[in-house]
Formats: C-alpha cells, structure tokens, sequence
C-alpha cells in the first residue's frame, strides 16, 4: 500500500465500526462482585473450619502460613478453578521490570499406568520454579545460583483469568533466588510493610495506646491512559514497538478548547469501558471513577483504595485488562507516559495512606489537628521522610518513558517537595515558630483549623503542580508514570515512614525519660523536624521558573531532571543504610535494582533511536522523494506549456528531506559507540546525546509532515489518532 492508502482505508473501517456487542450489564453488582476470586468466603465455604481459621489468621494478621493447611487449600482451589472451567494454573509474579509474569501448568498429571488425573498439591501451590533465567535480575542469579522460585502470597487472593480461549487459575506469588534474595517487586514491598508496622507501633505506643492492630498502608491508584484505534496504530512502528510516537506534527486542534475533558464518552470507548469494568468486579477489583482525560483521545480509571499488597497487584491486573480488553474492541490501549509529543501525557496518582483497625487511618486528621498530635506526629514524620530522602522518591519513578512528562509543565517537577495545604502548612510553621501555647492554639483555632478536614478535601485547595501532596486524609504521590508498577513508590514511601517515625520513636523516649510530659515532648520533637526539613513543605506553584530556582540554590533541593540523574541515587551510601537498617533490601539486591533499572533505560532509549533511524529512512524519506518526484514532474510538463510553477514548495521538501537523512545517520553513528566507563556514563550517554539527537531527526520529520502532500504520508497522523474513534 502506498502513500495514506493505509490511512484512508483504516479511516473508513473505524468510522463504519459498531461498538463491540458486550453482554449487558448485570442489574445487581452483587451478582458478579469477586465472582473469579478464591476469596475468604469462597474458602469457608469449601474448606474445614480450622483451616479455614488458620489460613484467615494469616490473611488478616501476616502471622507465618502453617504448611500443614497447604494441601487442603490446594485442593479446594483447584476444585473451584475447575468448575469454573480452568485446565491450567499460573504463578503470576511481579520481576524489577514494571511487568507482571506468568508461568503456566496444567492441572494434569500422567501416573505410572497411563491414567491421567488432575493434580494439585500443597506443595505445588506452596512453590514454584518458573524458568527465572530469562528475568532481569541485576546480577543477583549469576553470583548465587540460576535458578528462581516464586512462593505462594496468601495474602493476596487467587483467581481465574478469562481469556476467549479458557480460564487459568492465578496465584499471586513471590519471586525469590534460592538463597532467598527478592527478584520482584513484591518481596520488598512486604517487607517495607512490616517495617513500618513496627515503627508505627512503637510511636503508637509512646503515644499511649496498648491496643494496637497491625499497621498497613493503603493505595489507590489513578490509571491514565491513550484509546488509538488499532486500525491507526497497526500501521505505526512506533506505537507498537516503542508504546509511543516517534515523529508526528501537533494538530491544528489540541487540548485548548479543554472539549474532551468534559465532552461525553465516546460510545465505542463507553462500551470499553464497562466491559474493564465487568472484568474488574469480576475480579473483586472496586473500579470507580472513570472519565475522559485533559488530552483527546485520553481516559482515566480509579479503583477504590485497598491494602498496599492486594491495590499493586490489581493495579498490575488493571493494566493487563484494559490492554486484553482494548484489543478485543479494536483499539489500542497506550499506557506509556507521553504518547503523543506536544499533548498531555498520562500519570498514575498513588493515593497512599496508612492505618490499621485500632487507630484507624493515621493520616487523618479528625476534627481539630492542633490538638490531634497523633496525625501530627506522622504527616511530620512523612515530612522528614521525602525531605531527607527526596531522591530517593526521584528515583522510584524514573523510567525513560516518565522523564517525558516530568517537568513537562503538565506533571509535576522532578523536584520532590510537600503539599500540605494553607491551614496545616500554617499548624507546622507555628510548631516550628515556638512551642504551641494555649493562646496560639487559639490563634490556630481562628486561622480556622477547626474545619480543616473539609478545608483540605476541597479541590479549590488542591494543588495539582506539586509531585506529593496531602489531600484531606491522605498523600498523594502525583509523580508516578502512568506505566509503573505502584509497588516501587509504595516501597519508598512505606520505607522513609518506618525510618522517620523510628527516629522520632527514638527522640520521643529521650525527651519523656528527661522528664518531659507527652505533649511538650511530641512539640519539640516536631519543632526539630521542621527545622531540620520543614523547607520540602512548598505551596507555590511548582511549575515555575522561581520555584526551580528557590528548591535548588535557596532550599538544597535536589533537581533530577532525567532517570540517569536519578538512578545513581540508589547507590548512595544513606540509600544503602537506610534499606538495610528497615530490613527491606540488602545491599546486593539494592545493586541488582539499580542495575536491572539502568539496563531497562538504556534499552528503552536504544531501543527507540534504532527505530526512529528506521522509520526515517524506510518510511518518511521515501514519502519525501516520491512526492518530490511527483511535483518535480509536474513542473516538468508544466514549463513544456510555458507555465512555471514556483520551486519554493520543491525547495523545501528537498532541504527538509536532506536534513532528515544527515539527522538519521547522525544518530545512527552515535548508536554505535560501545565504549563507556561505567553505567552510569551510558546513561548519561542516552540522556544528553542519544535523546537531543532523536529530537533533531524529529524536527526535520515533523517539519517534512507539514509539507508533503497528505496522500503521500505513510503514517497515521496526530489529528487522525487523537479524534477519530
Ligand atoms: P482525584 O482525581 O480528585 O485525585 P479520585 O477520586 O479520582 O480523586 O481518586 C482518589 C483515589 O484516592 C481513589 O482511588 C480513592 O479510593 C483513593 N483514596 C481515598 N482515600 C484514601 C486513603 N485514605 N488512602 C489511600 N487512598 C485513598
Ligand atoms: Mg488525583
């Protein structure tokens, strides 16, 4: 097919397509909710009481899984997934890239006579040992041993998978070295969970409290994402190697008239929807917001908040319905950062509190806060966190695809700083100010803190420019890329908790065994916080010049713009100290992240420059010089009738199209070099040389799309991705 051949036909398919017939939507909730979750109920209905009593046990307290209940769990799970229709089963686990892994095995099992019967044993479920070697896994597996293990989390529940070819029951698993290091995501995240349960505890303690359930943190977790009909994107290499276009020219028409963002749903993409959504109950997932997006052609899904453990997961789950469902109604579903150059890019906001069934939700601020030292004592210990390792939360959400949007005037800075608010900001500027006396706290009364926790909820008091923000009962970490995995910044924001709130444990028993009461204790253990680290707290707008200059030069604030900036924090000896000293990752597996994210990064670069030589060459090149043909032909036949054209059009074309190809070798040369001194300077590499050239080919790319005859275009355009569903 040559020239928009593709472009027209694709168009006419997408305009005369229906939306997908879906099955209508159950009147009652209640009839599919978790009907594919091997829950708790589903357990006590099928299992014998006292296992069922020992599993709950560990469910809700973490207490150690008694390996005598395996077998009896195992059998009754497999009978469920059967009669469900599942054959086969997986252990699905969470590797250090942001995706989720299956290892798939049948429920059949030949005995020594031939006969077949179906199998699944406590043993089984209990451990498995997919093929670990294909994972990136750092470093870890080459100095200890190739082999990995995944190992059941009976924490987060079972379930079947429905695909138009058959069910598969999945368990969520761990993903460990036999020596017992984390190759996943999940590993640390429970263990930055215990951390901070038992740091928690030991505040809560000092606080007076003897009746204290274990402390856990909640996420939920705000997905956006691109729509793209599958028929446009089939015909982009970008789109379907790199998630994301290379080359494209910005429509006439963007976001400015903000008409997406509070125009009605698209049919096709209203039916998409409830059909995630089907999935998602199904699943026990509690889908509940959803909305179009500030871009065209961009959405959002918000599930309810859940227990950081099971919200990772389902988010991971999440991501991989809306993909499987996009397709099945002809689209494409574009989870990457920054689809679209030039048009908002999408986020994953990470609502994260923390809490437990005595106390309640600790980031909560109740009715009056001046006197609710509690909530003080942790959103000051948040505050110590993200000021003492700001860099740290940089380099949580550092990919190659995130750098694209961070920074963008649209996302929030690459500098970590605290929203709190005007009235609990002013709370903490007077505990910094002096120790709150009866009279200020009456002054605090009249600043209006009384109605605080309406104040916050508020959106008019929120503050979308800041990367995390305090919002009502809650921080909401908005840097995040719309790709990640959320149990990277879990990890962090559960980890730097634990730290600070250990340390103001620590200050706390110092000060009372000096004599102090409770409360001019908590006072001037929370006056020390802010003086050490009350200059992250930051109101403004961060999407200021200003504010880049003051966090830097007046604040010490670390500004990281790019991942290869960031990732080398993870080195830093403070970083190293502080996963060791919460038990959260050793050193070697501290390394092997930094070296399997860095990989990831200047694959994903390497990756994308080699495609946009290709592309220039294979595609928009030709479309340049089979249009120049054209035209200079045209000139041709029109001068033997005496008529001249002007040659401005031609002209153009020809000193665009040379530019393209000088910029496309360019890069391919720089693709070249091998030769660096350590990971650290590839990144670099990538950052400051590969990425500045892709742009430069780009420029002449996008300048050639602006000149070349429309019919001659090889690629579906910005207009016709963005607007036509
Ligand atoms: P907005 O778009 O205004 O930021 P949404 O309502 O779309 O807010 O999403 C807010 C998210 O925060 C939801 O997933 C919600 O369940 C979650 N959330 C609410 N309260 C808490 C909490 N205490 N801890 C963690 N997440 C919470
Ligand atoms: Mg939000």
């Amino acid at each position: 097919m040559s020239g928009n051949m593709g472009r027209l036909q694709a168009v006419q398919q997408i305009v005369n397509r229906p939306p997908v017939k879906i099955s209508v939507p159950p009147t009652h909730l209640e009839d599919i909710w978790a009907e594919n979750v091997f829950d708790l109920s589903k357990m006590q209905a099928s299992l014998p009481k006292t296992v069922f009593k020992s599993i709950k046990n560990t469910i809700t307290t973490g207490q150690k899984l008694d390996p005598s209940v395996a077998d009896a769990v195992a059998m009754a799970m497999r009978d469920w997934a059967m009669g469900k229709g599942a054959k086969y089963y997986a252990h699905v686990f969470y590797p250090m890239t942001n995706l989720s892994a299956e290892k798939h095995d049948g429920f059949i099992s030949v005995q020594s006579d031939g006969k077949v019967i179906s199998e699944f044993s406590g043993k089984v479920l209990v451990q498995g040992e997919p093929d670990g070697s294909s994972f990136p896994n750092g470093g870890i597996r080459d100095t200890f041993e190739a082999r990995g293990y995944t190992g059941w989390d009976v924490t987060s529940p079972a379930y079947i998978m429905e695909t138009d070819n058959g069910s598969t029951l999945c368990i969520p698993t761990v993903f460990v070295s036999w020596t017992g290091e984390a190759l996943d995501k999940k590993v640390p995240l429970l263990r930055s969970i215990a951390a901070m349960d038992k740091a928690a505890n030991k505040v809560l303690k000092l606080l007076g409290h003897s009746n204290i359930a274990r402390v856990n943190s909640s996420c939920g977790a705000e997905q956006e994402y691109f729509l793209v009909d599958a028929s446009f994107a089939a015909q982009r290499p970008d789109l379907l190697l790199a998630g994301r276009t290379l080359f494209g020219k910005a429509p006439a028409k963007g976001q400015e008239f903000d008409d997406h963002y509070f125009g009605a749903i698209p049919e096709r993409v209203q039916v998409f929807m409830q059909d995630v959504e089907e999935t998602l109950y199904k699943l026990g997932i509690p889908a509940k917001t959803r909305h179009n997006e500030v871009a065209p052609g961009q959405f959002e899904i918000a599930p309810f908040f859940e227990a950081a453990n099971v919200a990772s997961d389902h988010q991971q789950l999440l991501m991989t319905v809306l993909k499987n469902t996009a397709k099945k109604h002809g689209f494409m579903c574009l989870l990457h950062e920054k689809p679209f150059a030039g048009i908002n890019g999408s986020g994953k906001h990470v609502n994260w509190s923390v809490g437990n069934e005595t106390q309640g939700n600790l980031l909560d601020p109740g009715d009056s806060p001046h006197d609710n030292a509690q909530f003080l004592i942790f959103c000051g210990a948040v505050i110590r966190g993200v000021h003492k390792y700001g860099p740290l939360m940089r380099a949580a959400i550092a990919t190659a695809s995130n750098d694209h949007r961070l920074g963008a005037n649209e996302a929030p800075p690459a500098i970590m700083s605290v929203y709190l608010g005007t009235q609990l900001e002013d709370v903490f500027e007077q505990i910094k100010n002096g120790t709150v006396t009866e009279s200020k706290q009456k002054g605090v009364m009249d600043l209006g803190v009384d109605v605080l926790p309406t104040l916050t909820k508020d959106a008019g008091d929120r503050n979308r420019t800041s990367p995390f923000a305090f919002t009502g009962n809650r921080f909401e970490f908005r840097a995040v890329g719309s790709s990640q995995s959320v149990s990277g910044p879990l990890i962090v924001l559960n980890t730097i908790l634990a730290d600070s709130l250990d340390w103001i444990g620590n200050r706390l028993e110092t000060e009372l065994n000096q004599g102090l009461d409770l409360d001019a204790a908590i006072l001037t253990v929370l006056k020390e916080v802010m003086m050490k680290h009350g200059q992250v707290i930051f109101g403004g707008n961060g999407y200021s010049e200003e504010w880049h200059k003051i966090a830097v030069e007046e604040r010490g604030l670390a500004n990281l713009p790019t991942t290869a900036d960031a990732l080398p924090y993870l080195k830093a000896e403070a970083i190293e100290e502080l996963f060791q000293k919460t038990g959260v990752l050793t050193p070697v597996e501290l390394e092997s992240r930094f070296e399997v994210y860095a990989e990831q990064y200047i694959l994903s670069i390497e990756v994308e420059a080699k495609l946009a030589v290709s592309m220039a060459k294979t595609l928009i090149y030709p479309a340049a010089l089979s249009y120049l043909a054209k035209l200079t032909s045209t000139m041709g036949s029109l001068s033997n009738l005496g008529i001249t054209l002007d040659s401005q059009v031609a002209q153009s074309v020809a000193t665009l199209a040379n530019q393209l190809l000088t910029a496309a070798n360019q890069l391919k040369e720089a693709l070249a070099k091998h030769d660096f001194e350590s990971t650290e300077a590839k990144m670099q590499y990538c950052a400051q040389t590969l990425r500045p050239l892709m742009d430069q080919l780009r420029q002449s790319a996008d300048a050639l799309e602006g000149e070349v005859a429309d019919n001659e275009w090889p690629l579906p355009t910005y207009q016709e991705m963005l607007f036509i569903k």
